[in-house]
């Protein structure tokens, strides 16, 4: 066991060595991560494998990304504070909590029930943030549309709901491809009706299911 003085110490290698260090700039993502208590989302049996440099599981087959990808993907959203922001697939809900601290509002939807229940427990002090416990193919109509969207699990392409729930000028962050071993970061920004895509590298997510 680590004292709570450790964990800070671990947090604060984190942000310096895997995100600063590795060129992520954004300077409220990295405050954010510096503050969020990660251990507390992830069940490692160790409090402080929660820093550690990889993805890490959370139960039900499904992972939690890297630290350095979670940043990434945050830091892709450019978000300035006053956006609404949909994530599809809450999981463990650190990076919801990541999102509350960044938006004004999220709605996180998540399609493993236990996981919707074990995070909406966690979340609680996020007044910002509403969960459901849904498809998120289907994204989240009631509230659309969405400044921001942020998929955390890969479709083969990108789900035609979300592209319709993306508001125009508005930015998604989404893995796509039909392998785990063969993955593309995207962000895609609406203009004109149109999403614009930019690749922006590899990567390995579980994959986002189309039926729940
Ligand atoms: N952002 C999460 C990582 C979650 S892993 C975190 O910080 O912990 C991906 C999650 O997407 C899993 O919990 C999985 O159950 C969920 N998921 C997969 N397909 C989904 C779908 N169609 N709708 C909602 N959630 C989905």
């Amino acid at each position: 066991m680590k004292n709570q003085k450790d964990l800070k110490n671990l947090r604060e290698q984190m942000v310096k060595i895997q995100l600063a260090g590795r060129g992520i700039r954004d300077r409220r993502v990295l405050e954010v991560m510096g503050k969020i208590p990660r251990e507390r989302f992830v069940n490692a049996p160790e409090p402080y494998q929660a820093y550690a440099d990889g993805p890490l599981p959370i139960g039900n087959r499904q992972t939690i990304s890297q630290p350095y990808i979670v940043a990434l993907m945050s830091e892709l959203l450019t978000l300035k504070g006053d956006e609404k922001v949909l994530e599809v697939g809450t999981g463990s809900g650190y990076q919801t909590a990541i999102l509350a601290e960044l938006a004004a509002k999220v709605y996180s939807v998540e399609a493993i029930r236990d996981f919707y229940l074990k995070s909406r427990r966690l979340l609680k002090p996020y007044k910002n943030v509403v969960l459901a416990h849904k498809n998120g193919y289907y994204g989240w109509e009631d509230h659309a549309p969405y400044e921001r969207i942020l998929v955390t699990a890969a479709p083969a392409r990108i789900p035609p709901a979300l592209e319709d729930q993306l508001s125009e000028e508005g930015i998604m962050v989404i893995p796509v491809g039909i392998s785990t071993f063969d993955q593309t970061l995207y962000r895609i920004t609406k203009k004109r009706g149109k999403l614009v895509k930019k690749p922006v590298c590899s990567v390995a997510f579980v994959p986002l299911v189309e039926s729940i």
